[in-house]
């Protein structure tokens, strides 16, 4: 039985939106309707649902892209019926992927950027798997030859996204991660010394820290496991997860060290979605040469027509995400990107300075060391009568979301606020940022929160 007569459709189209019959009761919610409903309608009921996000350009609390021009929208548009993984019937989005994998490996000085191996994902947690999958399969093939066993891998880090947690638990690879100290928040060669043995199947220095937007010092911890192969013959690889560095220190730090400059640097995950300035879906994954990443981790499938390599989690995927990210390398070329991220740079600086001057915060980071754009900080010691907890939480009465959260290891017991600051940030936002955040401030200075918030209660961002 149709849901309307003619006479009451063509009504439903004349009649306001709002007074239609969809819109006067409500939607079912966890259940699927018996019947069709009017098309637009039911766009303007998600549409409005949606209202209830955060504004996503406020979020400050987000690594990710969200600022995309008029023509990322387009290509977007135009690819949204593609399956990237059907490379013989999509053969030039399969083309510029590929082309964007060269490009990648050249950026991060591959010496043969031409022939390597790589591949997008859906982001860096998917590159990082692979990439530690590469890792663990190397390893393995290595211990077999020497006739060792292999059923104990371990893998070396400082204080990782969760993607490498998720990596240890699902893949079966013990995780010695080094938390940090107070006063120490990176992974060092010497704390990577004492961890390492002859079942480490690599070591992942990360390439601007969740926490802290640090680089690791990628160079400091080769040159020490150079030295160890020297002294011991053990030759342990390194993975750099670059998922936000990849995009920025090529452009606005050239002449630091961290990538395949360093023969020890097998792989390199980055994100296309963060610094990339691509939409959210895209990550890469790169080999320092083809011989790096194991054959037998490349499946070859033929049910799509032809005899297509495949190294991935997914399978079907959109290939929008790619072309965008083509786009982009295309159109902001090195000055573009050096540009837009120095500016980002300049911009979380300046809110560090601001901030500093409101007299509560020790500034723990400000990018001017190189790092990832964004800020962050801590309360001075002693009792303020608010917590950064507090004032993540006021923020947000304004729009602006700001996270909080503790650092790990033996420094679990300090507190860091953050700000990223990205593509789509201007100095204007700066100040109208800086402006709500010490009203704020001065509330709290004069109406103390007697009993501040735990994290729990004040819900906690997670990134
Ligand atoms: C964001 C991030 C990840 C995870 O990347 P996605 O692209 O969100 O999957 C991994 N490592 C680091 C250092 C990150 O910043």
């Amino acid at each position: 039985m149709p849901l309307f007569t003619r006479k009451e459709e063509n009504e439903n189209s004349r009649i306001g939106l709002y007074a239609s019959a969809d819109s006067r009761e409500s939607i079912p919610k966890y259940k699927i309707p018996e019947q069709a409903q009017d098309m637009r309608t039911v766009y303007h009921l998600v549409h409005d649902e949606l209202m209830l996000d955060g504004n996503s350009r406020m979020n400050l609390a987000t690594f990710c892209q969200t600022w995309l021009d008029e023509y990322v929208h387009k290509l977007m548009d135009e690819c949204l019926d593609k399956n990237m993984i059907d490379k013989d019937e999509y053969p030039q989005t399969a083309e510029i992927e590929n082309r964007c994998v060269h490009i990648l490996a050249d950026l991060f000085n591959s010496p043969k950027s031409a022939s390597t191996l790589g591949c997008s994902t859906t982001g860096s947690s998917e590159a990082a798997m692979l990439g530690g999958l590469a890792l663990k399969w190397k390893w393995r093939q290595r211990r077999e030859k020497e006739g060792k066993p292999a059923g104990k891998p371990n893998l070396i880090c400082g204080a990782v996204q969760v993607c490498w947690h998720k990596f240890a638990r699902y893949f079966d690879v013990e995780l010695r991660e080094v938390g940090m100290e107070h006063g120490r928040y990176n992974l060092t060669p010497e704390k990577v010394l004492e961890l390492v043995d002859e079942n480490t199947i690599g070591v992942v220095p990360t390439f601007g820290v969740t926490f802290t937007l640090m680089y690791e010092p990628v160079l400091e911890i080769a040159e020490a496991l150079d030295k160890l192969e020297k002294e011991k013959g053990l030759d342990i690889p390194i993975h750099v997860d670059a998922a936000s560095g990849g995009f920025i220190s090529p452009f606005v730090s050239p002449d630091l060290v961290w990538d395949f400059r360093i023969p020890r640097v097998k792989s390199i995950n980055v994100s296309g979605h963060k610094f990339g300035l691509s939409p959210l879906g895209v990550g890469w994954v790169i080999w320092r040469e083809k011989e790096d990443l194991p054959e037998d981790l490349i499946f070859r499938v033929n049910y799509l027509g032809g005899d297509m390599p495949t190294f991935a989690l997914n399978f079907s995927r959109p290939g929008g995400q790619i072309v965008a990210q083509y786009y982009n390398l295309l159109r902001h070329g090195k000055e573009g990107y050096r540009k837009l991220q120095q500016a980002c740079l300049d911009h979380g600086a300046y809110i560090a300075e601001k901030v500093e001057k409101l007299g509560h915060f020790d500034i723990l980071y400000n990018g001017k060391g190189g790092g990832v754009p964004g800020a962050c900080w801590t309360l001075k010691p002693g009792d303020h009568g608010f917590t950064l907890y507090d004032l993540s939480d006021k923020i947000r009465s304004r729009g602006w979301q700001i996270a909080s959260y503790p650092l790990t290891g033996a420094a679990a017991d300090i507190t860091v606020q953050r700000v990223l600051i990205r593509h789509g940030f201007s100095r204007d936002m700066a100040d109208l940022l800086v402006n709500d955040y010490t009203r704020c401030v001065r509330y709290f200075e004069e109406h103390p929160v007697r009993e501040p918030l735990t994290q729990q209660e004040a819900g906690g961002f997670h990134h």
